[in-house]
This record gives C-alpha cells, structure tokens and sequence, in this order.
C-alpha cells in the first residue's frame, strides 16, 4: 500500500533495512525549502537526498550571464543550507518503488520512507538537439542553465563587437521559460550603451507565438525587443546546431531557417528525470513524465504516500522558485496534516512567476496563472508587471536575500 493509507507505515520485507518517516528527494529550491517548513512544523526524522556538495540560487544565472552579477553570489556549501535536524544522505536516488515504499541508491542500498517528497527538478536534454550535446560549452555555443557556462557566456556577450547573436528558447516545459531571454536584454543593453548595438545581429527564437505568450507581458517585453532591434522569431524551435558550419537551424511553420552565428546561447528542451517514469510515478500518457501529483493538493493520483513539487511535478503552473514558494506551503501543510492522521485540505492556486530583465536596471515582473491570468501578488503594486526599475531592484537585491534568509529556511 504506499497505494497506502495515509500516514501509516507500510510493511518492509527487511526490517533492518534504514528507515525514515520523512525522505525529501533533492536539496535544490523545492527540496531544502520543503524540509526546512516540515521541521518548523515539528516533524521529526527526515532524511533529504541530494549528491550535490554546491546550492544553486539559479535565478541569478541570467543574471551572471547578462554581465550584471557574480558567480559567486549564486553558490553556497548544500551543507550550509541543509535545516538542522536533517539527515543529509549524500547519493543520488536511482530509482523508487512506491510499492515497497523504498528508495534504490547509486551507492548501494535502499532506504524506507513512510512518506516521501519529490524535488529533483529538471533534466536538461541536450542529445534532442542534434549538434548540441558534442558543441555546448565548446567554441561559440554556450548556456546560462550550467552555472559554469554562465560565466563563460558573459565573458563572450562582453566581448562580442560585432557579427551574429542568437538566443534561444525551447519548445515544451522548461525552468522559467522566459529566462532563455533574460541575458539578450542586458546584453543589448550594454551593446547599446557603448554603442556597438548596430554592429550587432540579435536574433531570439521562441516556441510562442509573441515574445512570452501573455499579452500584458508582450506589450511591455515586446517594448525592449524593439528598443534593441532584436530579430524575433516567433513560433520557431532550434532543430539543429551545424557545427562545422557555425550555424543554427531553426524550423517554423514557414519552413526552415539556417542562421549563421559567432555566438549562440542555448536553452535545451527539458523533462523530468527518467527514473520517475522507471519508478511508475508518471502518468501513462505523459511525454516528459513528471510525477503524476494532483495539481492541487501535489500528492500523487496512485501511492498516497508520494508527494511532488517544483519543477518535477505535474502541476499546471508555469515551472519557477516562485511557484514553489506557494507548493512548498501548501505541501508542509498537507503533509503536516497526513502525519497526524488528518485530511490533506491546503490547496495550490497555479501561480507562477517570471521576473523578466529587460535592461540591466529594469524588470517586467510577470506573476500569471495556469490559463495566462494575471496573479499580483505584491500588495499595493498590482501593475508590477510593467517595466520598472523598483521590480530590478526587487529580483536583482530582495529576492536573493529573502532566498537565503527566509525561503531556504521555511519562513517564506
Ligand atoms: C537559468 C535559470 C533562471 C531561472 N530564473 C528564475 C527566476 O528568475 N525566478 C524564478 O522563480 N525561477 C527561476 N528559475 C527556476 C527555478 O530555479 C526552478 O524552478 C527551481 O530551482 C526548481 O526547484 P526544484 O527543487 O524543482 O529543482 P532544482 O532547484 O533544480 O533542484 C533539484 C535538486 O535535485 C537534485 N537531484 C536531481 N536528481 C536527483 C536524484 N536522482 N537523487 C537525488 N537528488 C537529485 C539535484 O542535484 C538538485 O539539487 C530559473 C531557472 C534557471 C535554470
């Protein structure tokens, strides 16, 4: 029964085998901040796996990337951001079986949970792009969804004087879509600002049919795609990376487009881990295979005893920190409640939020539902989501201080 009853714990066949009430899978965003509400709220014997000995605060990579922050801001020892009374099982989960309500370890061994949170993110698949996984971080291709290559694609947009730059964005779900643009506006930019911008070929490629696919964030976004004469292709997907030949390919309903480059900056399509769907966590029909969780209460559909948030999960929002700031309150409580033999009655809303940087001192601060409904939720700054140096200030300084201090620690 881990198609169990709630909160109880379910038999093991090896009674010696390690054994937690609580396992977290991930130390990234969703899972250190689901551990971190789990323990303000009094539960005991939690374990987190996660093998990584570094913490990432991503959002600030676009960041790194458009030249406007340091690497080093966006890394902190795991250890340091793992809640005290937490046991750290540095592994990698290779598969779970929900059945058993055990975990398999790359390491070796199983361990058995009464309940279990899954939060691994976000696999990044660069073989689907023929030419991409042999060339990134090589040459003239380059991404801002490693941390290291962050680095390296600032110093190539700082140094660019001239010539072809191209942008792009997957088709499919991907960790805060918009942030494939992110780096492009600060770049221009600073393009514009010592005057080389017309020297320079800005090209963006986009899966939607506007610039972000929600009109009161077009209005304003499309403002700074036309303020740097960036070339926009809409509706369009990078197929392949030539490289020998230096050049994207790029395919829309009007035929397919080779474009030259001297730098590109990739976002691969994205899903979920494979051992999710190996561990029968997916839904039969779903081609990313997320964990197949009630978009509402993020336990899952089959094993009552599963939970999922954050970028892995099922869930209708648009895939970001911010959204799990909400899940990850929602889920504490929920979970909370299971523990003590009660209903699981918190509710998530679908919000999500993408705070795009269009200039390197101002942000459209886009907060929408699952269906593109505007969902402000700063109070008194509905129209937040127009292009504002407070909103800059907001994601550039405040957020990555309330990340540190009061997400990664449960308190928001
Ligand atoms: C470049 C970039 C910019 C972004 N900008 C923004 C932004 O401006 N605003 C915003 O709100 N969001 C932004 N996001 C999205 C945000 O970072 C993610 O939504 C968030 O990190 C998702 O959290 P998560 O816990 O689901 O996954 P992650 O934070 O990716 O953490 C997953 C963790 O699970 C671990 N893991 C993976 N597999 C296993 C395994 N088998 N066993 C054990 N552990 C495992 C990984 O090592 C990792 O530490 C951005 C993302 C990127 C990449």
């Amino acid at each position: 029964m881990a198609k169990a009853d709630a909160g109880s714990r379910p038999e093991r066949d090896d009674p010696q085998a390690a054994h937690h009430r609580v396992i977290v899978i991930g130390g990234g965003n969703g899972g250190i901040s689901a551990a971190a509400r789990l323990v303000r709220k009094g539960v005991t014997d939690i374990a987190l796996i996660e093998p990584r000995d570094t913490h990432e605060y991503k959002p600030l990579f676009s960041y790194v990337a458009g030249g406007t922050a340091r690497i080093s801001e966006t890394l902190r020892p795991q250890r340091s951001v793992i809640p005290d009374g937490v046991t750290w099982i540095r592994d990698a989960v290779t598969i779970v079986d929900p059945e058993r309500s055990v975990v398999h370890l790359a390491g070796g061994g199983e361990i058995g949970y009464d309940q279990i949170v899954l939060s691994p993110g976000m696999q990044k698949d660069w073989a689907s792009v023929p030419g991409l996984a042999e060339s990134i971080g090589t040459g003239d291709v380059s991404t801002h969804y490693e941390g290291d290559l962050a680095a390296r694609t600032s110093l190539r947009l700082r140094d660019l004087r001239g010539g072809t730059v191209v942008f792009t964005q997957p088709a499919g779900p991907s960790s805060c879509a918009g942030a494939a643009q992110k780096p492009m506006y600060q770049a221009c930019d600073y393009w514009q600002r010592i005057g080389v911008l017309d020297d320079i070929r800005v090209v963006l490629v986009v899966p939607e049919r506007t610039v972000f696919g929600i009109p009161a964030f077009d209005d304003e976004i499309q403002r700074a795609v036309d303020r740097y004469g960036i070339e926009l292709h809409t509706d369009s997907a990078l197929i392949e990376i030539d490289v020998a030949a230096s050049e994207a390919v790029i395919a829309s309903p009007a035929g397919i487009e080779r474009i030259p480059f001297d730098l590109i900056n990739v976002v691969p399509p994205q899903s979920a881990p494979e051992w999710i769907r190996a561990s029968g966590l997916a839904a039969a029909g779903d081609a990313d295979g997320f964990v197949e969780v009630d978009p509402e209460t993020l336990r899952h559909r089959r094993f009552a005893n599963v939970w999922a948030i954050g970028d892995a999960a099922a869930t209708e929002n648009s895939k970001s920190g911010g959204a799990l700031r909400k899940q990850t309150a929602v889920l504490a409580e929920n979970l909370t409640a299971v523990l003590s033999g009660s209903a699981a009655t918190a509710r998530y809303d679908g919000y999500g939020v993408c705070p795009m940087t269009v200039s390197r001192s101002s942000v459209v601060f886009a907060e929408f539902g699952p269906s593109g409904e505007l969902m402000p939720t700063i109070p008194f700054l509905r129209r937040m989501y127009r292009e504002s140096r407070l909103a800059w200030f907001f994601d550039r300084r405040v957020l990555p201080w309330v990340y540190w201090n009061l997400i990664l620690t449960g308190r928001a």
